[in-house]
């Protein structure tokens, strides 16, 4: 074959991996939604054997061939073939590098510790899940051994693993300037004296009026119904095959209207960005979003700095009063605003307002680079857990199923995760500040032309999926990579407004 005809048969090769995980996640879809309980066994069955035929396709000798056959001519190869090799080399290299039987291990051993996890969560037993953490972390450890990138801290291998490009160096610069913006405003925060007046989020809301809502809303700000869905579920999550085919789901509570509210409009954001990616790589495996941050500045980009933001509320206020008649009757768009960014430490990472959640990220990050990189006992684990809670949002838990036990990405091996969703507000800030520059957002907003807004988010953003990787898409839309300065400047601006805070 020639490079031309290797080439053809390379993608077709790649295509056939992408159809297998387009079917594979709108199985999963199902498994989390619909699918009746008696199905789980011969579901769980199903799915591993798509796995499997994935696993053997992507680490094939067909696979190395091309990837050798190809390697002199990669510098010749356009943007969107050289993601495609890219992503390629690095899953078949990653891959093939561990035995077998390590795989199978860590798999077995994360779909048992996280049902053990949520045994010892609902029974607030720690010392029921610690043998498990103890067990994946010495796994995690011995894979990264396998892959012999010895130049390379453990840690550093695990952020990269999660966000292409992020290690330590990076992540601690960010941190530190976070921590030493934030910790100083939230003290002002509380030794402020000012209300904010809470008291109607919790007024009751229809399920159905809610329904409703979500799908206005939802439109509203740019989600395609007719290559979407809206589904219910105990966790929201968003679930793209491939950009004619991107469901989310969300969970009602008639006494959280907003907590729905703002699932939708975070979901909304992933879906979004999902549904503009180009069509010419719909089918091909750069056919998604380009990274976790990147991912997660788009949903944080809607929940957050648009959905908010004092001009959303004052534009969503008088919708709401018509859609929900006399429920809000006698409070203010600015109460909706205040209400809805109110700063409070609290002990739960999901119900963090946007300035304390970073803490909570923080917290996680400290403690994993402890476990990574200095062996501390996992046992140690529930007071350094306590510890930096007091130290940072000035809270103790009382339990660990409100500490320690509370999140359940440790108990799949999901180490060096957290930090991908304090980066992805971050990158929101960083794009919303050079979105301003070429747009008028807020005269936008007020005439409720998210269309633009969404315009302009897919030319910068969505349409490339994973071409580049985060730090060139960064460079090649916006001329610089990564900069926290933009987010720590939004949340000083933002909240010294909305606390009155004299600098
Ligand atoms: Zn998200």
């Amino acid at each position: 074959m020639n490079v031309e005809e290797t080439v053809k048969a390379f993608k077709a090769y790649l295509g056939k991996i992408k159809m297998y995980r387009e079917a594979m996640s709108t199985l999963s879809f199902d498994g989390e939604t619909v699918a009746p309980i008696g199905s789980t066994k011969s579901r769980a069955k199903r799915a591993g054997f798509f796995s499997l035929e994935v696993f053997n396709l992507t680490t094939s000798d067909e696979m190395k061939a091309y990837l050798d056959a190809l390697a002199p001519h990669v510098d010749t190869f356009d943007d969107v073939l050289k993601g495609e090799y890219r992503l390629a080399k690095k899953s078949y290299e990653d891959k093939t590098k561990i035995p077998a039987d390590i795989v199978r291990e860590m798999g077995e051993l994360q779909e048992e510790a996280a049902a053990i996890w949520g045994q010892a969560r609902a029974e607030n037993d720690f010392d029921k899940f610690a043998p498990y953490l103890k067990r994946l972390i010495e796994l995690k450890k011995k894979v990264i051994e396998y892959r012999g990138e010895t130049s390379k801290k453990p840690y550093d291998l695990l952020l990269d693993d999660y966000e292409d490009g992020m290690n330590m160096e990076v992540y601690d610069a960010f941190f530190n300037q976070l921590k030493e913006a934030i910790v100083p405003l939230l003290k002002k925060i509380k030794d402020s004296n000012k209300k904010i007046d809470t008291r109607f989020v919790h007024e009751k809301v229809g399920l159905e009026a809610q329904k409703a809502i979500s799908k206005q809303i939802a439109t509203q700000i740019g989600y395609d119904l007719d290559r979407g869905y809206i589904a219910e579920s105990t966790h929201p999550f968003c679930n793209g095959s491939n950009k004619y085919d991107v469901r989310i789901t969300t969970r009602y509570d008639e006494a959280d209207f907003f907590s729905s509210f703002y699932s939708v409009m975070h979901e909304c954001g992933h879906a979004i960005y999902e549904q503009n990616i180009s069509d010419d790589i719909a089918h091909q495996i750069v056919g998604s979003g380009a990274s976790m941050g990147i991912h997660e500045s788009q949903s944080r980009f809607y929940e957050n700095i648009l959905g908010r933001s004092l001009t959303f509320w004052e534009v969503m206020y008088a919708e709401l009063q018509t859609l929900l008649p006399e429920t809000f009757d006698d409070v203010t768009a600015h109460q909706f605003y205040e209400a809805v960014n109110e700063v409070k430490a609290s002990f739960i990472r999901v119900e963090a307002d946007e300035l304390t959640y970073n803490l909570h990220i923080i917290i996680r990050y400290e403690i994993e680079r402890l476990l990574f990189n200095e062996d501390i006992d996992v046992y140690d684990l529930p007071a350094i857990w306590n510890q930096k809670y007091e130290d940072y949002l000035g809270i103790t838990p009382s339990t660990n199923a409100e500490g320690v036990l509370q999140d359940i990405h440790w108990s799949f091996g999901a180490f060096g995760y957290f930090p991908t969703y304090a980066l992805g507000s971050a990158y929101a800030a960083q794009i919303a500040a050079h979105m301003k520059k070429d747009l008028d957002v807020e005269a936008l907003i007020k005439a409720q032309d998210f269309a633009a807004i969404k315009n302009w988010l897919g030319e910068k953003i969505h349409q490339y999926g994973k071409t580049y990787t985060p730090n060139e898409l960064m460079k090649k839309s916006f001329g610089e990579t990564f900069n926290a300065d933009y987010y720590v400047n939004y949340l000083t601006d933002k909240y010294s407004n909305l606390y009155e805070l004299t600098s």
